[in-house]
């Protein structure tokens, strides 16, 4: 049954909450009010731009200002014909007296913070008004570079910190040979993001330049115009075996330098698998090797995979694979060879990874050389 005092017992409840909330608010308040960092942030209009129809008002402020600072700000207008105002530190009110547009800006520490008001249609837009667009724009477009500079040093640092650092060793007297694996006609494994080719050499010039600056080393990198594994193929036959029968063959083609003349032989390639993934499904299929089964030295490819597996990527797996035409010659020969497969081609997750990581990736490959070397000695 209803009596008539039901609303007023309402109200008492409504004021009992309402009390509460203002208890619980002033109990918090020293808690809120250290995490607020108002006063120290940019300040910022709480609007940016106004509709108001013609006699009629709005109140706009400048946001994020401690009290002293509130005082400091001042408030202007283009075009008066337009607006009147009513200044009170931070906040304005906008009285709209016309039909048109008009600017009016909050100006603090020399800088001004503008908001677009739009009397009725608005169409009525002064010279001076005009002239003050242009200034503002003019302001957002150098505050847009400048934010753009800030973010390109703040990745810039950003890059700093995660470099690898390169290693540097004193000359050792040993020759290095890069080859970037095929070429010549021969792209390789092939995807959407591009040949293998491309890719071989991108990485294989960026090995060979490391090394090179590590200052242990004569560094070769193998003509990039030129596929080793079909200049080899020219010569060398699948019935030949002797280390002295191969070296005599690979006399025949000028374009292969003296393989016996380096300590170390790697040979860059780009992997393919049966499964395309070349969008990327969220995880990596990774970085792995190749060796002849008689190479039984496997720190140098061992160290370049899990290390770049260690830095964000995947090892794939190193592998024997002793019927590689140039990894057969080079075990004959006596020489240290390893063919690296850097990345899959065709998955979208090791290539974004490769284009981010190339540079890390070709440091870590020639640390692991020049540490390999640097240690032996
Ligand atoms: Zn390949």
């Amino acid at each position: 049954m209803r009596t008539k005092f039901q609303p007023v017992n309402i109200r008492w409840r409504y004021l009992t909450v309402a009390l509460l909330a203002l208890a619980a608010a002033l109990f918090l308040l020293p808690v809120l009010g250290k995490k607020d960092h108002g006063a120290c942030a940019a300040p910022v209009l709480n609007k940016q731009e106004v509709f108001i129809r013609r006699n009629k008002s709005t109140e706009v402020h400048l946001r994020k200002l401690s009290a002293a600072q509130r005082k400091k700000v001042s408030w202007h207008c283009s075009d008066y014909k337009v607006v009147r105002l009513t200044r009170y530190r931070n906040t304005v009110r906008i009285y709209a007296r016309k039909s048109g547009q008009a600017l009016v800006w909050a100006t603090y520490k020399s800088r001004r913070y503008f908001c677009t008001v739009t009397v009725g249609t608005g169409r009525r837009v002064s010279a001076q008004t005009k002239l003050w667009i242009e200034r503002r724009d003019r302001q957002a477009a150098a505050d847009q570079a400048e934010a753009a500079k800030k973010a390109a040093l703040a990745e810039a640092a950003e890059e700093a910190k995660k470099k690898v650092p390169l290693l540097m060793a004193s000359p050792t007297g040993k020759k290095i040979l890069i080859v970037c694996g095929h070429g010549q006609g021969d792209p390789g494994a092939v995807s959407k993001w591009g040949y293998e080719s491309t890719y071989t050499r991108q990485f294989g010039t960026l090995v060979a330049q490391k090394l090179q600056q590590s200052g242990a080393f004569t560094v070769d990198l193998f003509n990039t115009s030129l596929n080793l594994y079909s200049q080899v193929k020219k010569v060398v036959t699948s019935s030949m075996t002797s280390k002295s029968v191969i070296q005599n063959a690979l006399k025949k083609n000028p374009a292969i330098p003296d393989l016996t003349s380096y300590a170390y032989i790697l040979e860059i390639h780009f992997n393919a698998k049966e499964v395309k993934d070349p969008d990327g499904n969220g995880s990596y299929t990774g970085i792995g090797y190749y060796v002849h089964g008689g190479k039984s030295d496997r720190t140098i490819e061992r160290t370049i995979m899990n290390t770049i597996a260690d830095s964000g990527f995947k090892a794939w797996g190193g592998y024997v694979y002793s019927e590689l035409l140039n990894a057969r010659v080079c075990q004959a020969l006596g020489v240290n060879y390893a063919l690296l497969e850097t990345a899959f081609i065709d998955d979208g997750d090791d290539m974004r990874f490769y284009t981010e990581d190339k540079e890390n990736m070709a440091t870590i490959a020639a640390n692991a050389v020049t540490a390999y070397f640097d240690a032996k000695r």
